[in-house]
């Protein structure tokens, strides 16, 4: 479930705000480097996500809507059963 929310966060260079970054896919998250694309300014994972921290928490806050949107779905065609 974590690895279908994942993907809606993309992360932002703070130099030239682009989205591309290269980085080792072999290694695990936290110690990956990540280049980006347009500018050659590498961040550390921990760099990353600082500066990513407020639009990381921005989308966390619309996946957390979402989910309780499905939820409350679910919760009322459960209902709408027992109501006929
Ligand atoms: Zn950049």
């Amino acid at each position: 479930m974590k690895n279908n929310y994942d993907r809606s966060i993309s992360l932002v260079c703070a130099t030239c705000a682009s989205d591309q970054f290269a980085f080792d896919t072999d290694q695990p998250e936290e110690e990956r480097s990540y280049t980006c694309i347009d500018c050659d300014e590498v961040y550390s994972y921990d760099e990353i996500m600082d500066s990513n921290s407020e639009r990381i928490s921005m989308v966390v806050d619309e996946i957390g809507k979402e989910y309780l949107a499905d939820a409350t779905k679910k919760l009322n065609n459960a209902f709408s059963k027992f109501g006929k």
